[in-house]
């Protein structure tokens, strides 16, 4: 498939395409886009950066253009669960722009702003909703939506959505849509809970797949600086001032730590945001519109909160902390390099974060060029990050109820602990053994569990 007119979309979405100046299909499109034309139910193992979110959105805005139904008071024809507030908002603003040429009603239910006025665009049906769990839920409790008109369920990041505890909150929603449903799901990676719940969801599904980091990290230029963790904010500083700089994203890992960065550099001169969960949506929304347009070139943010930001040209990726989950890596320096361009991914590896790297290039089986600005030469400690699962890891798996404490701690955030997931499911899952990592390097294994970050449950939303 080498063009769009090939998949027979109707022409006023074809005509939106051609205005959004895509030519070719992605992969994923590809593969997803006739299937679900043909209606049968999909799992597509894909993130974000991949064109996931128009390979569902184009086959069901062409299935709203084929069908123009009036639609019911207070229901919705399509609906569409994603994690977090920032991703539910983008995928309505992707069905807007490629639907721009149908008249269709679309909604958005998002947790963090008053329900009232989700409640009135609901009042009179709407054909494409978009919402996080919670809030869903929250609007079918006070009768603002019923789900009795779903024709379409989609599913998007369905793993993230198990790691912020959301899969009770998405089987109650399932449940209340109709058994006749055309149900799509999206996922990065395949734990056993997500496998189980697309038994239970979907009907012979079509298995769909692509694996973007192998290519997208080939294209980026990657350093490591050795320093002393106390130097790392100069040294930020110098570089932002340093380097031609398009848009930079930092990544701390706490929410305290981007805030902390953030403050360093405006205070040397460098205007600069941080985002994350404990931001109201009207700081979101802004600190993201500065960014996008160029007020602000320099973003400070955690792991989860950046994840769903899907902002072009961003020439440096600064792991100001090294991630302690390699996979991580990947995710974060993947924010640069995208829709073809080149990008540079620097890391501040202090001596306490060594295992981390060692960890990382294990993973992408590169050693990443380093240079060395610290005055602390002592060998960095010996012990492995990463551990084997032990007995009792393993039985906390099967109860859902783990310990704390099953990763390293963190060099240098000690008082600034994570918080603990909203509810417990999938809480102290064990770690990944490290030799499935090295076997797997950038091929996702569907099987293969996402180890759990508690920083991913603080930006639930509802
Ligand atoms: P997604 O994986 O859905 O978050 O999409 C990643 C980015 O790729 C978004 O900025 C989309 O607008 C863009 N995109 C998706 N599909 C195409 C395409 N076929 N051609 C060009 N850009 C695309």
């Amino acid at each position: 498939m080498t063009t769009f007119a090939e998949f027979g979309l109707a022409e006023a979405i074809t005509r939106a395409l051609t205005e959004e100046k895509y030519v070719t299909p992605t992969p994923i499109q590809t593969q997803t886009i006739p299937l679900v034309i043909n209606g049968g139910d999909i799992i597509g193992i894909a993130q974000t950066g991949t064109g996931k979110t128009a390979a569902f959105a184009l086959p069901i805005l062409n299935r709203l253009a084929a069908n123009p139904i009036r639609v019911e008071r207070k229901t919705c024809r399509v609906l569409v669960l994603s994690p977090t507030r920032e991703l539910s908002g983008q995928i309505l603003d992707s069905f807007r722009a490629y639907g721009r040429h149908l008249r269709l009603q679309t909604a958005l239910a998002i947790g963090g702003v008053p329900m009232g006025r989700q409640v009135r665009s609901l009042m009179n049906g709407v054909d494409v909703l978009v919402a996080t769990p919670g809030r869903l839920l929250d609007l079918v409790q006070q009768n603002a939506l019923r789900l009795n008109g779903v024709e379409v369920l989609v599913l998007d990041e369905a793993d993230r959505m198990l790691d912020m505890g959301f899969i009770h909150d998405i089987r109650k929603i399932v449940a209340k849509t109709p058994a006749q449903r055309q149900t799509l799901m999206f996922s990065a990676t395949m734990p056993k809970e997500i496998a189980e719940l697309a038994a239970h969801m979907l009907k012979n599904p079509q298995k769909v797949a692509v694996t973007p980091e192998a290519i997208t990290v080939e294209r980026i230029d990657q350093r490591v600086i050795h320093l002393d963790y106390g130097a790392k904010s100069d040294v930020l500083s110098e570089i932002l001032r340093a380097e031609t700089v398009n848009r930079a994203l930092v990544f701390t890992r706490t929410k305290h730590g981007a805030d902390k960065v953030a403050r360093a550099l405006n205070k040397s001169g460098i205007a600069a945001e941080a985002i994350h969960g404990n931001k109201s949506q009207n700081q979101r929304e802004r600190v993201l519109a500065a960014f996008r347009d160029g007020r602000v070139r320099t973003l400070v943010a955690t792991d989860i909160a950046a994840r769903g930001i899907d902002v072009d040209g961003i020439s440096h990726v600064i792991n100001y902390d090294m991630p302690n989950i390699p996979e991580s890596y990947v995710h974060r320096i993947g924010r640069t390099a995208r829709a073809g361009a080149e990008g540079i991914a620097i890391s501040f590896c202090s001596r306490d974060e060594a295992p981390f790297l060692r960890d990382i290039e294990r993973l992408i089986r590169i050693t990443i060029p380093s240079s060395d600005r610290r005055t602390d030469r002592r060998p960095p400690p010996l012990q492995p990050s990463r551990q084997t699962p032990r007995p009792a890891d393993a039985n906390s798996r099967r109860t859902g109820k783990g310990r704390r404490g099953q990763r390293p701690p963190y060099p240098g955030h000690g008082q600034n602990r994570q918080q603990q997931p909203r509810n417990g499911h999938g809480k102290g899952r064990p770690r990944s053994n490290p030799d499935q990592i090295a076997s797997v390097a950038f091929m996702r294994s569907p099987t293969r569990e996402r180890p759990k970050s508690p920083a991913d449950a603080s930006d639930a939303t509802r």
